[in-house]
């Protein structure tokens, strides 16, 4: 007989931990030990829960390297005796977080599924507690063989599991808060859990489950608009230490040809700064070349982001450059899939 899966559940901030106190009618931190008690419906479920809260749970626009550290130094201790982990985490930067950590957790043989709500979960309207019961029905889902269905990170939020690092927060108002313009959903939720399983990442590496810690913020996002200046352009790629710049371009990765931004940019490069070209458009691709005014990119050695989106970009080069890998493997390292990340279009 299948063993009952064990899950843990990592509770870092956000709306979704917030109850109303209906004598003062204000919203306070919940007690997530008391969790249980609170969400009766969790009992019907077929796995056993246990509870993981930061000493001191956090909006998730203060999220950074520290928390995700923590965050993966948790799931590493605790991850031989757990059969899958859900992390509550504030909507705003779930993506980020979510992507990084699809970076940092590698050889996963055990679902991480991010969720959180746009209520909190003591409100009487409430998406908390499908998100969290769905979240946690998935991370118990089980394969014929009694292992993990999902075995990669994913972000779960109103009746759609994605891939995480394919999605973005595009709603501050509607429970349907995230997209993944570039990548289906894994699986959605209506009378059936219905798992879309050609998509599914299948775990075939033979390599033990690791937790990659190192990770650098010497980054920036360069967003390009029409009119943007020299001086503008100048003063960011001149930060010191810089190391690498998500450049959001245009269309399907179009820039500005005007001869002082290519020789300010093709300056930088040779100065060791990784350029990566990610488009402002949330749907399709970046083809260097497609347009004249991109094929001055490829010449200097800017970086291809083909169909990633921002935050998995920032989330990649941040783990990219904390890797050590050569000047010369760079490029193509960061032009390969690793997570299910991007699609590549040549
Ligand atoms: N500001 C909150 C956060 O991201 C919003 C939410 O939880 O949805 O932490």
């Amino acid at each position: 007989m299948a063993k009952i899966p064990h899950i843990l559940l990592i509770y870092t901030g956000g709306t979704i931990g917030m109850v109303k106190d209906f004598e003062t009618g204000a919203l306070k931190a919940f007690n997530f030990d008391k969790l249980l008690n609170a969400i009766p419906e969790l009992n019907h479920l077929n796995c056993t829960i246990d509870t993981f809260s930061f000493e001191s749970p956090i909006d998730s626009s203060d999220m950074s390297p520290k928390e995700w550290l923590l965050i993966a130094e948790v799931i590493e201790e605790c991850y031989n005796n757990y059969d899958g982990f859900v992390i509550l985490h504030g909507s705003d930067t779930m993506s980020y977080s979510s992507s990084v950590l699809s970076f940092m957790l590698e050889n996963l043989s055990k679902p991480v599924i991010f969720t959180g709500s746009q209520l909190p979960i003591g409100h009487l309207r409430t998406d908390a507690k499908e998100n969290l019961i769905t979240s946690i029905e998935i991370a118990s889902t089980q394969n014929k063989n009694g292992k993990p269905l999902i075995t990669e990170v994913c972000l779960y939020f109103e009746y759609k599991l994605y891939r995480a690092n394919r999605t973005t927060k595009i709603n501050a108002e509607h429970f349907e808060a995230f997209s993944s313009p570039n990548c289906m959903p894994l699986a959605e939720s209506g009378v059936h859990l219905k798992f879309n399983k050609q998509l599914i990442k299948t775990n075939s590496s033979q390599n033990n489950f690791q937790v990659r810690k190192k990770l650098c913020d010497d980054i920036v996002i360069l967003k390009l608009f029409p009119g943007i200046t020299e001086q503008v352009v100048k003063s960011i790629l001149e930060i010191k230490k810089l190391k690498g710049v998500i450049l959001e371009t245009f269309g399907s990765g179009n820039a500005t040809s005007k001869p002082w931004f290519i020789s300010l940019l093709s300056k930088a490069i040779n100065n060791g700064v990784k350029i990566i070209n990610v488009s402002q458009c949330h749907g399709g691709s970046v083809i260097m070349g497609k347009y004249e005014t991109s094929i001055k990119l490829i010449e200097i050695g800017v970086i291809s982001g083909f169909d990633i989106t921002t935050e998995s970009a920032i989330a990649k080069l941040m783990y990219l450059l904390g890797q050590n890998i050569s000047d010369s493997n760079f490029k193509a390292d960061f032009e390969t899939p690793i997570r299910g990340e991007l699609t590549i279009h040549k």
